[in-house]
């Protein structure tokens, strides 16, 4: 069967349903297959997580009942390096979410060629229904019950969606009196006075910023008045959004959980920004700014622009608005965006995708930084993180590219290709134990 017909296949019936972004990970792993020379064996073992860990999360509310959670450490990968990747306090959080997510670490980590495997951890959960001390004691009760998986040479955690610096100090406490050892090198993304890195907080959306740049001038286009849609105004995004304006282009769209809103002219980013420090739950809604009227989400994603940038959840951009989209360059923030059905789609209609696991490295790239820093016990001047990150983006950019035009593949091809091929010489170099 031809490759595009298995993606539609699968896809189809994903979409019909609901997406399972386990499967939807899978699908895309399996077109890579065609690709490569890798055995049967080895590409078994690269389809399979090496563990999955389900946890009850118990905590006491502030009025003294008690609510059980379920939480989850996948290790995808151990074969480059210890696991890597974040975690996530969603009500979407399952099984096969966090499976999808750690698997795309993986190959995230061997496109951007750092020395890590592919991890990813969650709690399924609504954050915003918990008190400060409720938040901190479900973090730590969750880190206790991930804790004989994780570790600065098995496995590190960092922030995702709705976790943040202040979360990542609870986990390296709570492992610290765990083990009554000093490891800051446990988690990445803490706070600088924790052992965090300068420039960590900044670095997916730098990231983002750089990979958008430098695929604009690759493609003949000009940054500067460059029309850009963001969705999702979080970390991500509305680090991305501030960078790319400094850089000269006009953020036309945003959007967050609240709702969406477009701005022909372009926003004033550093008014948006101070006014989500304040404003409710730190969200758009309410935001007063000239030139501006609110969209529905669909619309966002479907505007006349010239880059759109999903920076929220996976799977928002589907079969379903695929065709109505008119970006010209879609540069993913977030993890999974695009389902394989939309992503055919899109290729036939020209549309340019920077895969997540390249667009979105930056990242896990400072968090390799970091937690370098936290072993040497010698951190880093911001200037210097910020320039190993641009290097590093900038040749992972380029080898994806080159292999995207010798094989007249897609980006997202290539950046499965170059990442998957990584994984499984390590894993064949290995060998199977015993
Ligand atoms: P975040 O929690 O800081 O922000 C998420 C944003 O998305 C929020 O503004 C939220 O309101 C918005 N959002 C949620 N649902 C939405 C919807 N249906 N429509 C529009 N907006 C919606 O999270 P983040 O850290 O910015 O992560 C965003 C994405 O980027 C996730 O997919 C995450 O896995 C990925 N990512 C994050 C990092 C990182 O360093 N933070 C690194 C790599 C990838």
């Amino acid at each position: 069967m031809a490759i595009q017909d298995t993606a539609r296949m699968v896809s189809e019936r994903i979409e019909t349903t609901e997406i399972n972004p386990y499967e939807m990970m899978l699908q895309q792993l399996d077109l890579v297959r065609e690709y490569t020379d890798i055995s049967d064996g080895i590409w078994q073992i690269l389809r399979t997580p090496e563990r999955t860990l389900e946890v009850s999360v118990p905590i006491v509310r502030d009025d003294g009942s008690i609510e059980v959670f379920t939480g989850y450490r996948v290790q995808h990968s151990s074969a480059r390096g210890p696991c890597k990747g974040g975690i996530r306090f969603h009500p979407g959080v399952t099984a096969d979410e966090v499976k999808a997510l750690a698997g795309w670490m993986t190959w995230k980590c061997a496109v951007v060629n750092i020395p890590y495997g592919g991890g990813k951890g969650g709690i399924s959960c609504e954050p915003s229904r918990f008190t400060i001390s409720e938040l901190e004691r479900l973090t730590r009760r969750y880190t206790a019950m991930i804790y004989p998986l994780i570790g600065a040479r098995r496995d590190i955690p960092a922030p995702d969606v709705n976790t943040n610096a202040q979360i990542m100090n609870w986990i390296v406490d709570t492992a610290q009196l765990l083990s009554g050892e000093s490891t800051p090198g446990i988690v990445t993304g803490k706070s600088i006075e924790m052992g965090g890195a300068l420039g960590r907080h900044e670095a997916t959306g730098r990231g983002v910023m750089f990979t958008t740049l430098s695929v604009l001038q690759r493609l003949g286009m000009d940054a500067e008045g460059a029309s850009v849609a963001v969705q999702g105004f979080g970390n991500v995004g509305s680090i991305a959004a501030r960078l790319l304006r400094e850089a000269g282009a006009k953020i036309v769209a945003i959007s967050d959980v609240s709702g969406a809103f477009h701005c022909p002219t372009g926003f004033n980013i550093d008014q948006v920004l101070e006014y989500v420090k304040v404003s409710p739950g730190h969200l758009l809604a309410g935001l007063p700014h000239g030139g501006m009227e609110e969209i529905s989400s669909d619309a966002l994603l479907t505007l006349d622009v010239d880059v759109l940038i999903p920076a929220a959840l996976e799977a928002q951009i589907t079969a379903r608005n695929a065709d109505a989209i008119r970006a010209r360059v879609i540069v993913e923030g977030a993890n999974g965006p695009t389902t394989p059905e939309a992503d055919l789609i899109l290729g036939e209609k020209g549309t340019v995708i920077v895969p997540d696991i390249l667009a979105n490295a930056g990242g896990v790239i400072c968090s390799y930084f970091e937690w370098v820093q936290n072993i040497q016990c010698f951190p880093w001047e911001e200037e210097e993180t910020n320039q190993r990150l641009g290097k590093i983006m900038q040749r992972a950019l380029r080898e994806v590219w080159r292999l995207a035009e010798e094989r007249q593949i897609s980006l997202r091809l290539a950046a499965f290709i170059l990442g998957v091929e990584r994984v499984a010489t390590a894993v064949q170099l290995r060998g199977v134990f015993p």
